[in-house]
This record gives structure tokens, sequence and C-alpha cells, in this order.
């Protein structure tokens, strides 16, 4: 394995620290955050080569590539207080979408932030009317709806919850389903009613967006304010104790608090009897192709508003970010949601875009494929993470990730710094760490 040591790496042993931090992903990363601004000393123990767990870019032939399509919500509060938005340059996605049916194209805007398309946006056959209203509606309640609200309000499937609001089906099937499908990567809309409150809140405040310089920004960013020798890479944990840890290779590391900022998944397994059991996962297909000209040649997502097909949207990332491509090319990101296990995805792919954007497509030259199979932890009702289930695991350890929170940048900023603050509310008056 290559090793990447970054400005905070620390090769050098450490034996006794106040708290380790299991996981240096956007959890661990806030968690850490919050240490420093607090005056604790921590050590971050990351498995793998690089900071910032599921965010990742990797640079290819000037290409900048995201571990998968994601985009960052300019409005997502935790992250405002976190980051410094503005050094991240982000770059906005137009409001609204291009929704593909039976090879037309139909342009959908948020009629509030782009009123010149309010007339044709309400004339087209995405829905009724009567649904555009209803959209009108729900923007005004949740703007005003208090995020607590919403975390504390009724839970019911995504699509259950837009029957109960009255919108039509065919409304549910060519808009919601494409566009909250390539959020929730799932297209039966069966995530929790109050991660799409969340997410429709953010989308009505502010704006999709990427950095210029790829999503790892935002982990790096992070990164940067951490105090030096603080995180340790390619340093995979095998066990998690009250008084410390166990590492890969068997060196054991004492603390006073542990925090485990894993996804789901290996909490499940450094937690036995913990709260975070092995979960069900989404999971996504993200393709990227370098074409000689972008066939949107706008910063807009377009989405497959049908029933069938692989693809559920495509967007020209460099429309939106030039950064992401060389001169003189364009980078085309497409989602197929789940893990379609075709040896021939990416031809599949390009056959079906054929009937979006014609010929053209033959001219795309396929660069990579990330077939994310752990991408979302499932967030349908039944499994909403329990506030009240708290960060402690049981003395001196402590778990935060977005499957304690909500599958997204802004659940795992929060829940990272909820731990720490858990964390810290223990320490109060008692040196060890654990409560009294
Ligand atoms: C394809 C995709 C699209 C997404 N789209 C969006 C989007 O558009 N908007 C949005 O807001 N969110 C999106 N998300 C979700 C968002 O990226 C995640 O919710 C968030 O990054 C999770 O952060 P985390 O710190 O909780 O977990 P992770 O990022 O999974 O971090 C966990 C870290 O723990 C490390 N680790 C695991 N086991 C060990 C061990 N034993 N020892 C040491 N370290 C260990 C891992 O290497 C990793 O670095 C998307 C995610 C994916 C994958």
């Amino acid at each position: 394995m290559v090793e990447v040591t970054p400005p905070h790496s620390d090769r050098a042993p450490r034996r006794q620290t106040p708290v380790i931090i299991v996981g240096g992903g956007l959890a661990g990363l806030a968690c850490a955050h919050r240490f420093a601004e607090a005056g604790v000393e921590f050590l971050l123990v990351e498995a793998s080569d690089e900071l910032g767990g599921r965010v990742r870019t990797d640079e290819q032939d000037g290409f900048l590539l995201d571990r998968g399509f994601q985009v960052f919500l300019s409005a997502y509060p935790e992250a405002g207080r976190r980051l410094d938005l503005e050094a991240l340059d982000l770059r906005r996605f137009k409001p609204g979408a291009l929704v593909f049916t039976k090879g037309r194209r139909h342009r959908l805007m948020d009629v509030f932030r782009a009123p010149r398309h309010a007339l044709s946006t309400a004339l087209q056959p995405i829905g009724s009317v009567r649904d555009k209203l209803r959209v009108g509606k729900l923007r005004w309640e949740m703007l005003r709806k208090p995020v607590e609200a919403i975390e504390a309000g009724e839970d019911l499937t995504t699509a259950e919850y837009l029957r109960k609001r009255g919108f039509s089906e065919a409304m549910i099937d060519r808009f919601f389903r494409p566009f909250y499908g390539g959020i929730f990567l799932e297209r039966d809309l069966r995530t929790s009613s109050r991660m799409f409150e969340f997410t429709f809140k953010m989308f009505a405040r502010g704006f999709a967006s990427i950095p210029e310089k790829g999503m790892q920004e935002i982990p790096r960013q992070l990164a940067a304010r951490l105090p030096a020798g603080s995180c340790r890479l390619n340093t995979p944990v095998r066990a998690v104790q009250q008084t410390g840890v166990t590492l890969a290779d068997g060196e054991r590391l004492a603390a006073e608090s542990v925090v485990v900022a894993t996804d789901a998944g290996a909490a499940g397994e450094l937690l036995p009897g913990g709260p975070e059991e092995e979960r069900a996962w989404r999971s996504v297909a993200g393709l990227y192709f370098s074409a000689p000209r972008s066939p949107l040649n706008e910063a807009i997502i377009a989405l497959n508003g049908d029933d069938g097909g692989l693809v559920n949207n495509v967007c020209a990332l460099s429309d939106v970010a030039p950064g992401y491509a060389p001169e003189g090319r364009a980078l085309i990101s497409v989602s197929v949601p789940g893990l379609p296990d075709f040896p021939d995805l990416a031809e599949r792919v390009r056959a079906e875009l054929r009937s979006w954007f014609g010929g053209e497509v033959d001219q795309w030259s396929h660069l990579r494929t990330d077939r994310i199979r752990r991408a979302l932890p499932e967030q349908s009702p039944a499994l909403s993470p329990a506030e009240s289930a708290g960060y402690r695991v049981h003395d001196g350890v402590f778990v935060c990730g977005d499957h304690c929170t909500s599958a997204s940048i802004e659940g795992a900023l929060v829940s990272g710094r909820r731990a720490a603050e858990a964390v810290l509310e223990t320490r109060k008056g008692n040196s060890s760490g654990r409560p009294a």
C-alpha cells in the first residue's frame, strides 16, 4: 500500500492520551475539531491512507473525481459554523433540474430562485399545476419550520409523506423519485420523511454546490486546523476497550476515553454489545466520462423521469466547477443506484444515454466506475437513529458518525461535535473521562 503522510501524520508511537478518536471521516474530524477548540489533547487514528472517509477526491489525467457523486448544501447549519465556506470556493448548481422522460427534456426550476421560469415550470408535463403549488406551500412551511421540530416530527416514509400532502403519483414518479433518489440513493422513497423535510429545507435556504477543487476540500479544511501530530494514518483499530484501543498490528494505545467515529458497519464490529449493529446499506455506482463538450452546457442536474433504466442522474461537473476537468474537456458524472453487476456497465449506460443526448455519447471515453457498497446507512423510519440513545456506549466509550444522526455531510459533522461534547461533559470534574 502506498503510504501518504500528510502534515498531521505522526508516526511516533504514543502510549497515553486523554482521548482516542477511531476514524477520520467528517464525524471524526468534527469531533477532533471540538476537542482542539476545548484544548483537550486527542489522537485520531484512521485506517486508510487519507482523511475524509467517504468524502474523497482523486486526481486522474487532470480530472477531479469524487468517490461517488456528492453535493454540499450551502445552507447546512453545522457546516456553516465549522467550515470557512468562502475558502471552499463553492460552485453552485442551478436551483432545479432537467427531467428526461421518453427521450424528451423538461425543465423544472425552483421558481422562487428562477422566477423567469415560473410559467414554463408550471406548464411542464411533470406533475400538475396543483403539484407545483403544493411544492410552493411545502417550501414556505419548511423555511419556517425549525430543524428541531423536523427532528422531533412525525416519521413516515418519504413516499407516504408526499402522498399525505396530496402530491400526484405522476409528480412523485417523475420528479421526487429521481431527484431525491439521487440524494437518498434509493428510488422507492422509503427514507424517513424527517430526512426529506430537512433536505428540502436546505434546498430552499441555499444551493447544491461543489468546491472548485473537489469534495475532499471539505475534510482537508477541517484537518488543516488540527494540531500537528494529532492524526495517524494507515492505522486500523482492531478492538476498542474502555481504557484504549488495540491496533491491527497488536500495538495498544491507552486512553481515558475512546470515540468510535467509523461507519456503522465498522462500529458494529468494534463495539460488540453497543447500539450500532451492522445495518442495511444503500449502494451506488458512480461513472465518469471524459467528453469533448458538455451535453448540458449548464450547471444543472439531469434526471431520469421514466420508470425503467439504470441511470438515475447525470451532470457535467465541469459546467459547475471548471476545475474538475482539464482545458478543452468536459467531465460527465452518472449515478446508477444499487450495485448493478454488469461487466459492461459503462457501455450499457452510454447506450441508455443515447436517448437523452443522441450520438455525441459515442465520443465520450469512460474514465472510471466507483462501485460503492457502503455509501449511506439505511434511513427508513424504522431505522431512524434514536437521538435518545446518546453518544456514550458505555463508560469511557463513545460513538458518532452519520448513522447516529442523518446520512449526510451535515449529519456526520453534527454527530462528531455532539460526541465530543458528551466526552467533555463526563470529563468535567472527573479526570478519568468516565462517569463518577
Ligand atoms: C456516493 C455517496 C454520495 C453521497 N452524497 C451526499 C450528498 O450529496 N450530500 C451529503 O451531505 N452527503 C452525501 N453522502 C453522505 C456523506 O458523505 C456521509 O454521510 C459522511 O461523509 C459520513 O461521514 P462519517 O465520518 O460518519 O463516516 P465515514 O466517512 O465513513 O468515515 C469513517 C472513517 O472511519 C475509518 N475507519 C473505519 N474502520 C476503522 C478502523 N477499524 N480503524 C480506524 N479507522 C477506521 C474509515 O476509513 C473512514 O475514514 C454521500 C455518500 C456517498 C458515499
